[in-house]
């Protein structure tokens, strides 16, 4: 009798390009493209809009070194104000917030500036969803004045409600502290990216809330779950074989 064992191999066509924006300027920061053979669907993760939510940054650079998708394309902007960052502040300048000009102006400060681009490379890339990974000081469950552990969309649409009560539940297995337990709060925040997408472009955004009291390298951890859930969700992720 013969036995015929295949193991195909994962074709994994996926390339890396970079592009920047704001070139030239103090807030020139690298957007990173991974192209697969099939465009769609195109997932845009932004991190780094607030400085000093370390976080996010630290996953969306682990995802562009090593995520491997099979499917769709996906961008990743690390440090979407990348003079915040490398002050690790919230912002910078200290009394203009990125998180809250959008879409931006192109000929605004250079805020403003920052915020159009973005804003321009969604529609540029005709993004089917975006993700903004952002961290908090305090859980949401403690003071609900602060968002840490929890899940932010703009409107209760069916699709959007469901897909974030999906990841919720995803992330919160194993989870065992309360405080913990991520959560989904509906809360428009205009001039936030995530509305901005939503509202301006129609384009399905979320935005992810890590509590900054959990140890760093949790938080990454989780940040990184967070955005394979979604592309695993999407068949993007490519399966080790
Ligand atoms: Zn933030």
């Amino acid at each position: 009798m013969l036995f015929l064992f295949c193991f195909p191999q994962t074709a994994f066509l996926q390339t890396t390009s970079v592009e920047s924006i704001c070139v030239g300027t103090g807030y020139e920061t690298p957007v990173y493209i991974i192209k697969t053979d099939s465009k769609e669907p195109t997932i845009m993760i932004v991190a780094g809009t607030h400085g000093n939510e370390k976080a996010g940054t630290k996953a969306a650079e682990y995802l562009k070194d090593n995520i491997k998708i099979e499917k769709g394309t996906l961008i990743i902007i690390p440090e979407a104000n990348i003079l915040a960052c490398e002050k690790a502040v919230r912002n910078f300048p200290p009394d203009i917030n990125l998180n809250r000009v959008y879409p931006g102006n192109p000929q605004g400060n250079s805020i403003e500036k920052l915020a159009s681009k973005i804003f321009n490379l969604m529609k540029k890339y005709d993004i089917n969803l975006l993700v903004d990974l952002h961290e908090s000081i305090e859980f949401y469950k403690k003071n609900p004045k602060n968002y840490g552990q929890t899940v932010v969309i703009d409107s209760d649409d069916d699709c959007l409600f469901e897909l974030s009560s999906f990841l919720v539940e995803e992330m919160n297995k194993g989870i065992k502290e309360d405080s913990n337990k991520y959560q989904v709060l509906v809360d428009p925040v205009k001039g936030s990216t995530a509305y901005s997408a939503y509202y301006q472009l129609g384009i399905p955004a979320l935005t992810f809330e890590t509590c900054r009291k959990l140890p760093l390298s949790f938080r990454i951890g989780e940040q990184i779950k967070f955005v394979k859930i979604i592309l695993s969700k999407w068949n993007m992720l490519a399966v080790q074989r």
